[in-house]
């Protein structure tokens, strides 16, 4: 019976990851059924890859010489003193 209750809550808990991760994707222009299923079958997977797409996501650029993610507005890479030069 143990079993049963845990494999009933982790299926909840699947399908609401499913639907929260689903409805973030549709707002940042993913596909909402992807990622429904991603996060229903695998959500140990699909919550840690979807919080490092929202943090990233378009707020971080990389630095091109160590690779190091850094802010978008940042002047130098906080690893390797990098001097990021604005072109635009
Ligand atoms: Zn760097």
């Amino acid at each position: 019976m143990t079993v049963t209750i845990i494999i009933v809550i982790y299926a909840a808990i699947a399908v609401c990851t499913g639907i929260v991760l689903g409805f973030i994707a549709a707002r940042g222009g993913g596909s909402f059924v992807k990622w429904l299923l991603y996060g229903a079958l695998i959500p140990i997977v699909a919550l840690p890859h979807a919080i490092i797409i929202i943090r990233g996501g378009s707020k971080a650029k990389k630095c091109m010489y160590c690779r190091k993610k850094v802010s978008l507005n940042a002047t130098h890479c906080p690893k390797c003193g990098y001097e990021f030069i604005d072109w635009s």
